[in-house]
């Protein structure tokens, strides 16, 4: 509610695994509590937490809150409907790939963030991705972002620039996962980053020197 300079977005993704049936719905769930109490004067108490009334009041007059709940509908229909543990989108398989499981890229793995692995990561690095279109969870796609589903999810960063808090919810396991952790995380050496070329195809090593 209201506007001003100095909002800052707060920004919650849902649904990019179509598996992850809670997600979405958590997600629903949170805006209702949120507008209900406000509206209401309310609190909130989840668990052992209470938000009150006051602080609800704060959050919706002086942030930007953007939820997207549901990021790969396709995918979730097919869970819904056909295959339960069904997980990537639904793009249709390359030509000459008839089985089930050639369909779909995982919206997750397609982000251009050191999307093209081989290149990034050791090749005895434990990664969980594929760029095989026949693989059932992991297939990465053709191209860094190249599905609809994850240029949506993008174009809020783009179109939102004030957005300064994100959190990609899924429903998989009880784990929270921090950014840049695509490597051991280190502050002392600046140019030990992911744009630095020098540690291509040295990442992803656990307690390694590079
Ligand atoms: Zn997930």
């Amino acid at each position: 509610k209201g506007s001003g300079a100095g909002r800052l977005g707060i920004y919650f993704l849902g649904g990019v695994h179509a598996r992850e049936w809670g997600s979405p719905d958590i997600l629903v769930n949170f805006v209702q509590l949120l507008a209900n109490a406000y509206r209401t004067n309310t609190d909130i108490t989840i668990g052992s937490r209470t938000f009150t009334a006051a602080q609800i009041k704060s959050v919706v007059e002086k942030k930007d809150i953007y939820v997207f709940p549901q990021a790969n509908p396709d995918g979730r229909n097919y869970s819904m409907l056909t295959d339960p543990m069904w997980r990537k989108n639904r793009r249709p398989a390359p030509a000459g790939h008839t089985q089930s499981q050639c369909v779909g890229v995982d919206v997750n793995r397609n982000y251009d963030f050191l999307w093209d692995f081989p290149k990034y990561f050791d090749p005895k690095s434990p990664l969980a991705n594929s760029t095989d279109p026949c693989d059932h969870d992991v297939y990465i796609g053709p191209a860094a972002t190249s599905e609809p589903e994850t240029k949506n999810a993008v174009w809020m960063f783009d179109n939102f620039p004030h957005i300064r808090y994100f959190v990609d919810l899924h429903s998989y396991s009880e784990d929270i996962l921090y950014n840049w952790g695509d490597d051991v995380d280190q502050s002392a050496d600046p140019a030990m980053n992911f744009q630095n070329p020098a540690y291509d195809g040295k990442r992803g090593i656990a307690n390694d020197k590079a």
